[in-house]
């Protein structure tokens, strides 16, 4: 390796807190953190603190009333007739006392990581407290307040005149950073997520390519309800091996939501940590073959805090640091230290069991169905090789 990799982590990531009911909750951040460092894969000189993003920073993407509004919110000050047309104090994105400097940490995070990243600082960079890819331009949605991918990709076009491939393996689509470069050629959005159909937020169809000079930029793989690893694995290196052999980017930014695995509450997936460990993996031979190595890693969703998310995210810090060859039992001692707060059993093992869960009986149906909208999504590439001739 001849550059390192950095972590960007701070306890005030947890900040970011709706209420203690709420499924999203930032101790997964900490849970993997406290992980990695109990393995001896994470060391302080690897450690960087988030800074907070400007308000100049924010209004990239977002309107500028709405971050007032998220000021007044936080500060118990906006009325909730006002704050209802932000999106703001609804079920999914309750209002919580300083929620605008919680958020703009998030953002800073991310911001930080791509600093470091296109400086030359890092080769790599993560940001597990960022990944928030519902945010719209004047609107909350889905657990997410301002869109840290968004406002960091606006960043890389001003401040270092990138191209930038965003992908997103959520399990939901990542609609707020395709609605916002929909018309824009330099960046490349691909979202593979559980079809809308039945899941929030209803879109990333198969149909949704993008508008104007940005047609052809925007690539969706919904896939069905109880979709495994397998087919969830085909689908994603088929696409993002042509998505990024069509798009060359300067900079790959991954969402890395682990919510798709079969433990995961919100969610109707059938994914194992085998894909955790195969998403980064792909992502890093992207990074070195198209970017010199520009690769920045955001988080994402992940409800059940703690069977998956420690440990997928654990993963893909292994994977961008090249020790992802740790396998076997987690170390007694994590487990010992958290096990008293958690209300299932923690995992003993890095991996999955192979029979986490009882067999799928559309399973042929479904692998089929997720074949054929891998074709459809690539069909654009594959039809202008055809009449290239290449
Ligand atoms: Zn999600």
């Amino acid at each position: 390796m001849s550059k390192n990799s950095v972590f960007i982590y701070s306890d005030a990531f947890q900040t970011y807190k709706f209420h203690d009911r709420h499924p999203f909750n930032q101790l997964r951040v900490k849970l993997t953190y406290d992980l990695l460092q109990t393995v001896g894969a994470l060391h302080d000189s690897q450690i960087v603190a988030p800074r907070l993003a400007t308000d100049e920073e924010l209004a990239l993407v977002h309107d500028i009333d709405y971050i007032e509004a998220v000021k007044k919110a936080g500060k118990g000050i906006l009325s909730e007739e006002i704050a209802i047309n932000y999106g703001l104090g609804t079920e999914d994105t309750p209002i919580f006392p300083n929620m605008h400097e919680a958020s703009a940490l998030l953002v800073g995070g991310t911001l930080t990581a791509v600093d470091y990243v296109l400086s030359g600082k890092a080769e790599h960079a993560l940001s597990l407290g960022g990944g928030l890819h519902h945010g719209f331009r004047g609107k909350a949605s889905g657990f997410c307040i301002y869109n840290d991918s968004s406002v960091a990709i606006k960043y890389m076009q001003e401040k270092y005149g990138v191209r930038v491939l965003y992908v997103d393996t959520d399990a939901h689509h990542g609609d707020g950073v395709q609605w916002t470069f929909y018309d824009d050629p330099n960046v490349c959005t691909f979202s593979i997520h559980e079809t809308g159909r039945y899941l929030f937020p209803g879109t990333g169809n198969v149909n949704e390519r993008g508008q104007g000079k940005g047609y052809g930029y925007s690539f969706n793989i919904p896939v069905d309800a109880f979709t495994e690893d397998e087919s969830w694995l085909a689908a994603y290196k088929e696409a993002l091996m042509e998505i990024a052999d069509f798009f060359r980017p300067d900079v790959i930014l991954t969402q890395n939501g682990v919510d798709a695995h079969y433990y995961d509450p919100l969610t109707h997936l059938c994914a194992t940590m085998r894909i955790y460990r195969e998403i980064p993996k792909l992502a890093h031979q992207i990074a070195h073959q198209y970017c010199n190595g520009r690769w920045i890693a955001v988080g994402g969703g992940g409800y059940d805090i703690w069977r998956v998310v420690p440990r997928a995210w654990a993963l893909l810090w292994l994977e961008m640091t090249e020790q992802s060859d740790i396998s076997g039992p987690l170390p007694k001692e994590w487990i010992a230290r958290w096990q008293q707060h958690a209300p299932v059993s923690l995992p003993l093992e890095w991996d999955d069991p192979d029979d986490l869960y009882p067999p799928i009986p559309r399973k042929a149906e479904i692998t089929e169905k997720n074949a054929q909208t891998v074709i459809k999504a690539l069909q654009p590439i594959r039809s202008n090789k055809q009449r290239l001739n290449l």
